[in-house]
C-alpha cells in the first residue's frame, strides 16, 4: 500500500461526474453525481503534503477506479523523487502511484485522475501547455501499461493537469492524446 499514514481516508465513492463516462463506464446503484472536479482538485491538491521531492518539486494526485462489480473507489497518489540524477528505487510518479493504487483496489479501470503541481515546460519535448503534463518516465510507463490488456490505465483514462497554484487554466487530456503530442 502507498497510502501513507496519515493519509486522508475516502469511504466508498460515488461522486463521479458525467463526463467521466466513457466505454468502460460501469452503471452502479450506488452511482451518484456529487462532488465533480472541484472535490478532486482539492483532493489531488492535499497530497501534494505527502510527496517528497529533492529540488521541493511536489506532486499530488486523486483519481477514480471502477472495480470489475461496477464500485467506485477512490484514487491516491503523490511523487517521490530522492535526489538529481536518474531515477533511483523507490522514485515514483504520483501517476505511477494512482495506477498502483488502482491494482491494489482491485479496479479494472481508472476512469480520471487529477494531478496538482507546479506549471514547467514538459521535460522531454520543451512543450508549453502552461500546465505541467505527465513526464517522459510516466509516458513510457504508460505505453507499457497500454500493452497490457489487464491494466487498469486505459486509452481512454483521463488525465487533468493542475496548476497547485491556481493561476493556469487546467488541462485535461485522455492518456492516448498525452501519447500522440509528446511522444
Ligand atoms: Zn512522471
Amino acid at each position: 500500500m502507498h497510502t501513507p499514514a496519515g493519509a486522508i481516508t475516502f469511504g466508498s465513492i460515488e461522486m463521479v461526474g458525467r463526463r467521466q463516462r466513457n466505454r468502460h463506464h460501469r452503471p452502479s446503484p450506488r452511482f451518484r453525481h456529487f462532488g465533480e472536479d472541484a472535490i478532486f482538485h482539492r483532493y489531488a491538491a492535499d497530497m501534494r503534503a505527502h510527496a517528497r521531492s529533492y529540488r521541493g518539486y511536489r506532486v499530488g494526485g486523486s483519481g477514480v477506479g471502477v472495480t470489475a462489480g461496477g464500485k467506485y473507489v477512490q484514487l491516491l497518489g503523490y511523487n517521490t523523487k530522492a535526489a538529481e540524477g536518474p531515477r533511483q528505487h523507490g522514485d515514483l510518479c504520483a501517476e505511477m502511484r494512482l495506477i498502483d493504487d488502482a491494482r491494489s483496489k482491485a479496479s479494472d479501470v481508472i476512469l480520471e485522475m487529477w494531478i496538482a503541481h507546479d506549471p514547467e515546460s514538459d521535460d522531454a519535448t520543451g512543450l508549453e501547455l502552461g500546465v505541467k503534463i505527465s513526464c517522459v518516465h510516466c509516458r513510457t510507463c504508460f505505453k507499457t501499461e497500454l500493452r497490457n490488456p489487464g491494466s487498469p490505465l486505459k486509452r481512454e483514462t483521463r488525465i487533468n493537469f493542475i496548476d497547485a497554484n491556481g493561476k493556469k487554466t487546467p488541462r485535461s487530456f485522455t492518456v492516448e492524446q498525452i501519447l500522440r503530442i509528446c511522444s
